[in-house]
């Protein structure tokens, strides 16, 4: 499966282009929350976060049953960008799981060591650490912190090194990889079987994406 991160971008019409592109239900685009509501005919949604809390006095926050009101059927929990920028940690991310899993959508756990602890070879640690909140529920998206929007992507055996620890760790989850990828490297990582990817910088981009439906269409 292929997961589009739009992040903070797009808008109506991006999303009118997206219809041109008949995209099957091996993609599920992740639009900004303001345009969940948005009519995508055939498109699968799913969110980018979603709040730890229930509906109630959350001034700003969108929960897990709005989510399920627009239809989404995927969401993001702990991206890097969100554990940076919003502190999120393992206990409010323990809570957005519970919360998804209430209303029956599929958390996307979000997992990744940045480049210090790639080189000091503690990623495992950290990476263990991060998958300790998984439940049977939730798909894992690796994504290195180094690798996203760098330009640098792992080598497929250190993709297959990490798909293998947590496919044999916790549960035999599908494993995506995230980070930098796009339609000229996407069937080599591919090629490792991992179930899927997560792309953020190339999913806005919709020829880039109609190669990216091209290229899965003729493995
Ligand atoms: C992401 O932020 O989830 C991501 C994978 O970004 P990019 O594809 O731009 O590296």
């Amino acid at each position: 499966m292929i997961f589009l991160n739009w992040k903070a971008n797009g808008n109506k019409n991006l999303i009118e282009e997206f219809k041109t592109l008949n995209l099957n239900t091996n993609f599920v685009v992740m639009p900004p929350h303001h345009l969940l509501s948005s009519k995508f005919g055939t498109i699968t949604i799913g969110s980018q976060s979603v709040s730890q809390f229930n509906n109630g006095s959350y001034t700003g926050e969108i929960t897990a049953q709005m989510l399920s009101d627009v239809n989404a059927k995927y969401c993001l929990v702990g991206h890097s960008e969100r554990r940076n920028h919003y502190k999120e940690n393992n206990e409010s991310l323990s809570k957005q799981i519970t919360n998804l899993i209430n209303y029956n959508i599929t958390p996307i756990l979000c997992i990744g060591e940045n480049s210090a602890e790639r080189q000091n070879n503690t990623y495992f640690n950290v990476l263990n650490n991060q998958l300790s909140i998984c439940r049977k529920e939730c798909i894992i998206a690796y994504e290195p912190i180094w690798s996203i929007g760098t330009g640098l992507i792992p080598t497929n055996q250190e993709i297959i090194e990490i798909k293998n620890f947590i496919k044999n760790s916790y549960n035999n989850p599908k494993v995506l990889y995230g980070g930098s990828v796009n339609a000229s490297n996407i069937k080599a990582i591919l090629s490792t079987e991992v179930d899927g990817t997560l792309i953020g910088g190339a999913s806005i981009k919709v020829d880039e994406v109609k190669q990216i439906q091209q290229i899965i269409q003729n493995r």
